[in-house]
């Protein structure tokens, strides 16, 4: 399950940010080209989060369309998904520009007060 290997990177870089402090809610940008079932992301994501600063946060999941550019014709667009294909002269030699993406856009801290609350 790939998406299994995602939520890993999310909770990672989550982490990172973190430093220490509880995680509420995390948004992430997902490439469509990724193919990320957005139920099996989440289910995985919650499993990855147990025992972490993002335990029982939320996970919000946008998606980013994807694009390329053909290198035949130069036209620039979106894709549909596999097999990536040029809209405008149906070439196959396509250029992936968006759509592979993974971010972490934002994170909802817990706040100081809520931290001293909760000692
Ligand atoms: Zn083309």
């Amino acid at each position: 399950m790939h998406e299994l290997a995602i939520a890993e990177s999310i909770v990672a870089i989550a982490e990172r940010h973190a430093a220490g402090r509880r995680v509420r809610r995390v948004e992430v940008a997902v490439g469509h080209l990724r193919q990320v079932v957005p139920s099996a992301l989440e289910f995985a994501f919650e499993l990855v989060a147990q025992g972490t600063v993002l335990d029982g946060a939320e996970l919000a999941i946008g998606e980013i369309p994807a694009a390329g550019r053909c290198r035949a014709c130069g036209t620039e667009g979106g894709l549909d998904g596999f097999p990536l294909t040029c809209r405008a002269c149906g070439g196959w030699d396509v250029e992936v520009i968006a759509g592979e993406e993974l971010r972490v856009e934002s994170l909802d801290l817990e706040t100081e007060e809520e931290i001293a609350h909760g000692r």
